[in-house]
């Protein structure tokens, strides 16, 4: 199942990559964890639970097998690249990991980090096959 989500333009910010100075539009999914980016393109993974087991796999001791499940069930993107941890959202310009997070954090601390950020067009893969794809509104 495919599910349009509209993003209203005032809703939309832009950020500028580090590398080569182009601006990208982004629209950041608050409480959206864990989820993963692709390492190709800028779709993502998101698993969703329930707050009890998600607040169960947040642990210390579940922290690393949790991870290692959840890279294990997510799909391959329709890109045929990986939906990984440590994988980040690239500027579409140079490729490069954009600083979408200020303090740049591991793969176990993005696994905690439930900002989810969105560019125009990008599908957002859940359980069970659904789908959501973002479309910013000019
Ligand atoms: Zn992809
Ligand atoms: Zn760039």
């Amino acid at each position: 199942m495919e599910e349009i989500v509209p993003i209203p333009s005032s809703s939309i910010k832009t950020i500028k990559c580090d590398t080569c100075n182009t601006t990208s539009h982004i629209y950041t999914v608050k409480e959206a964890g864990p989820h993963l980016y692709c390492t190709k393109c800028n779709n993502v993974y998101h698993e969703k639970y329930s707050d009890q087991d998600h607040a169960k796999i947040r642990t210390k001791w579940g922290r690393r097998k949790s991870m290692s499940i959840i890279e294990s069930q997510a799909p391959i993107c329709e890109c045929r690249g990986l939906f990984l941890f440590n994988s980040h959202p690239n500027c579409k310009n140079c490729g490069c990991d954009l600083p979408i997070i200020e303090h740049e954090p591991d793969s176990r601390e993005r696994f905690l980090y439930s900002d989810l950020v969105v560019f125009d067009g990008t599908v957002e893969y859940l359980n069970q096959g659904h789908k959501r794809i973002y479309r910013f509104e000019q």
